[in-house]
């Protein structure tokens, strides 16, 4: 076949679009244009992408450079189009191909729905590597699954969080292309028999399964003006063919169709919890289809280019699980080269745990898997006698390490003891991998030093830490084309790939002219928010405020609580006449809760209450107004974190693993309130403490706190926080509905609450305090806001991925 070069001039892709609107779409000008007038334009965007696509995959078939699969459960992408078209470089001449059409970009990009196939900050991650893996030329392929429905929507109805379905594929998706071809078929149930070859070695075969198709659709993955493509593989449940045999020659129709059904469930719909397992049937059924479906396709690629000889497996290959949530890879790989290769155990060993790279997202206890052993053994009886086996072989090695020491035996064992046994996906990752790394400096620490200790003394060398990033294309070059034409005009674009460049804006902090361009750029972004605000939420922000923000999932440990307390305070203050160096502000905040997190539900209904309370006090309308954001999502922070002053990130210390919403909004020239938990750390340590907003207690003094903590005796000794309680004790925001928030504020009271919010309010509280004299400062704040851009650098996920690259996938 001839390769066809589709060539950028406004013309011919002009020609496309009209060729696309008319013989693809079969639409006239009558049409309803907007939406096929986006679909002509993606199609022909993806004429682009997909020559280039054929060449990478070419140049990786020849080339046979060491591969690796980033296995993630969660890709949270956002919109294709105006990333592809930036990385594309084709911004302008598609600009004035669509003045053809009489059509603006910005009303085509919003036709797109968000691929919102993740929760929050670790999908998001992952579509964050993807972008940079391919904008270094690194050859990763993404694998995950193709949910008929994503994160879900947020309504907010008088103040309660409304789950809605996202039905993001109802138009079709124009970015796919699905390849039937490499379906690959995926084993459940059954049970395993014994029986020996034609050389009389005795083997297990795995029988009687009920088997499940995965069809895969393929997305693709620009790099930034490389010409390089790469591949996410999304994978859709399918029954197979003869499903329905048996029953259909049992004369039971609808028991067919319901076992169809049964099949297609499993990529039906996203699991919606951040930071928290429940432990449901259906989502161990979605592990292992991602687990099982990706390693056959890999292997299958193998097989194809070098026959069944694994020799040199290892050393062109590599899996990154995103989580333990594809660390049932581990031992199906195993099975599929000792059961389907006939590879010896210690050869298939050898290989696996020269491939897989485990990232822990996470400390908190109801985040760790553990699966029931007894749900395995119904679902996955060969891959449970693997895991079995893995232990016992662990728990022998332990023993030579620590002879008779029942204690590290017991707590290490993969398998817990007990009348309900469960696997911890944690320990088999550890065990199965070569590399376990955190994704802070904080977080790797305390995971070597607690939960992983045991695992630390005996593989030091498998510890490391990468501190996470996010894509300066997507969130900056893109969501603020008015910083980005700024720096360029100073420094050029070379910050684009290779974001270390922004340190040459550090000199022009202190020149004025800079520093009124740059806050006349936030000001235009802030007029966008504030449309956006008025347009979702229904409140007027006022742009001459502060813009003062927290976006992310709804959780006590974020505490969002924490954050509303603040604003009582000042509402408090404000009625009390004490505003005296209160600098105007404006609070948004946003995020989704998990559908049966009830705490979580309830602050989202006081952040609400509060908000119409305040809001409508006359006393407050020029010193404090307060949104909730409804549905935050990738497209809506695209917009928030360009036009936000002041980012919060105020977790409990030792709680947050990274973070990346900060570095976003860091990256965008907005300031940090936080404490010293996450990836803060290390953004204080990048732009100094003087352009850092911190408060709160440190991760070890938390930890201490534990044994004694007796938040009414703060409450008690501290006015400003007894008079927020009483406010709250009293019902002032329950509007009408009394007891509204009894639960939220003896969460506070709580001499065990884990997040300890009383203990960091007055810390807080001056903290703010200081950023409300520091902005009325405009020269101070400019020179701040512009130094956090400028040593944002390390926080590109480039970094990241480059670190990655050298000491896990490429290590010599
Ligand atoms: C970046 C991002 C997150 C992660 O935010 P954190 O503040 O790090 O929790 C979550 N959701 C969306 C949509 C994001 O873009």
């Amino acid at each position: 076949m001839n390769k066809i070069e589709p060539v950028f001039s406004q013309e011919l892709l002009a020609e496309s679009l009209s060729r696309h609107y008319q013989l693809t779409l079969g639409k006239d000008e009558t049409a309803e244009s907007h939406h096929y007038l986006y679909r002509a334009t993606a199609l022909t965007v993806r004429d682009h992408l997909v020559a280039r696509w054929q060449e990478t995959r070419d140049r990786y078939r020849t080339e046979q450079p060491k591969r690796i699969n980033y296995l993630s459960l969660e890709f949270l992408m956002g919109r294709t189009l105006s990333n592809a078209v930036l990385n594309l470089d084709i911004e302008e001449e598609l600009k004035a191909a669509l003045v053809q059409q009489a059509c603006d970009m910005e009303k085509l990009e919003s036709e797109e729905p968000d691929a919102g196939l993740g929760n929050g900050g670790l999908g998001r991650l992952a579509a964050c590597f993807l972008d940079s893996c391919a904008s270094l030329e690194i050859p990763v392929t993404g694998y995950g699954l193709r949910y008929q429905y994503g994160m879900f929507h947020q309504r907010i109805d008088n103040g309660h969080q409304v789950e809605q379905p996202d039905p993001w594929l109802r138009d079709g998706n124009p970015w796919e292309i699905e390849s039937p071809e490499n379906t690959r078929r995926v084993k459940f149930g059954g049970r395993t028999e014994q029986y020996q070859d034609e050389n009389g070695v005795m083997r297990t075969s795995w029988e009687h399964t009920h088997d499940v198709l995965a069809v895969p659709y393929d997305l693709p993955i620009p790099g930034y003006k490389n010409d390089t493509v790469n591949t996410l593989r999304l994978w859709k449940s399918e029954a197979t063919d003869e499903f329905d045999l048996d029953e259909f020659n049992a004369g039971s129709y609808i028991d067919a169709v319901a076992e169809k059904n049964r099949a297609e469930q499993i990529t039906l719909v996203l699991y919606p919890n951040d930071v928290s397992e429940q432990g449901k049937e259906l989502r161990l059924r979605q592990q292992y289809f991602l687990a099982s479906a990706s390693l056959q396709d890999v292997l299958h690629r193998w097989v194809r280019d070098h026959g069944k000889d694994f020799s040199i497996f290892a050393a062109k290959n590599g899996f990154q699980l995103n989580d333990t949530h594809p660390t049932v890879a581990i031992p199906e790989l195993m099975r599929l080269l000792i059961d389907d290769y006939r590879l010896e155990w210690e050869e298939a060993w050898e290989i696996t745990t020269s491939v897989m790279f485990y990232t822990n997202h996470t400390l908190l206890p109801e985040a760790l898997e553990a699966w029931s052993v007894s749900l395995f053994e119904q679902l996955l009886p060969r891959v449970l006698e693997i895991i079995y086996e893995i232990n016992a072989r662990f728990l022998s090695h332990v023993n030579d390490q620590w002879p008779g020491d029942m204690d590290r035996l017991r707590n290490m064992s993969i398998v817990t003891e007990g009348d309900y046994p469960c696997v911890r996906m944690a320990y088999l990752g550890i065990v199965g991998s070569s590399s376990v790394n955190g994704v802070a400096a904080l977080h790797t620490d305390l995971l070597k030093q607690g939960l992983f200790r045991d695992f630390n003394e005996l593989w030091p060398e498998k510890f490391n830490n990468k501190t996470n990033g996010v894509t300066p294309r997507r969130w900056l070059a893109h969501s603020n084309p008015g910083l980005k034409a700024l720096i360029c005009s100073r420094i050029g674009d070379g910050w684009v790939q290779d974001l270390d460049e922004l340190e040459k804006l550090a000199p022009y902090a202190s020149d004025s002219d800079f520093a009124e361009q740059f806050m006349e750029v936030k000001q235009r972004n802030k007029a966008a928010l504030a449309s956006l605000v008025e347009q979702d939420c229904g409140v007027k922000f006022d742009t001459g405020m502060m813009f003062d923000v927290q976006v992310k999932r709804i959780h006590e440990y974020k505490r969002q609580l924490l954050n509303i307390l603040h604003a009582i305070h000042l509402y408090r203050r404000i009625c009390d006449g004490d505003t005296v160096g209160m600098y105007p502000r404006c609070l948004l905040i946003g995020g989704k809760a998990a559908p049966g997190y009830v705490m979580a539900k309830s602050i989202i209904k006081l952040i609400s209450n509060v908000a119409s309370v305040i809001n409508a006090d006359p006393r407050c309308q020029n010193l404090l107004r307060i949104a909730f954001f409804p549905d935050y999502r990738v497209t809506a922070m695209e917009v928030i974190c360009s036009g936000t002053d002041l980012s919060e990130q105020i977790s409990t210390a030792g709680k947050e693993a990274s973070g990346t919403g900060n570095m976003k909004f860091m990256m965008n020239g907005a300031v940090t309130i936080g404490t010293l938990d996450g990836a803060n750390i290390e953004i204080r340590e990048a732009v100094g403490d003087d352009n850092f907003f911190l408060f709160g207690m440190t991760a070890g003094q938390v930890a201490a706190t534990r044994t004694n903590y007796r938040p009414q005796e703060i409450i008690d000794a501290d006015p400003d926080l007894s008079q927020v309680m009483r406010l709250l004790d009293s019902g002032h925001f329950d509007l009408d509905e009394a007891g509204l928030f009894y639960s939220v504020t003896a969460a506070i009271r709580c001499p065990s609450d884990p997040w300890v919010t009383a203990a960091d309010f007055h810390s807080y509280v001056e903290a703010q305090q200081r950023v409300s004299e520091c902005y009325a400062d405009r020269q101070r704040w400019s020179k701040m806001a512009i130094l956090n851009t400028a040593y944002s650098g390390r926080f590109s996920s480039d970094r990241t991925i480059r670190e990655y690259r050298d000491d896990i996938w490429y290590r010599s």
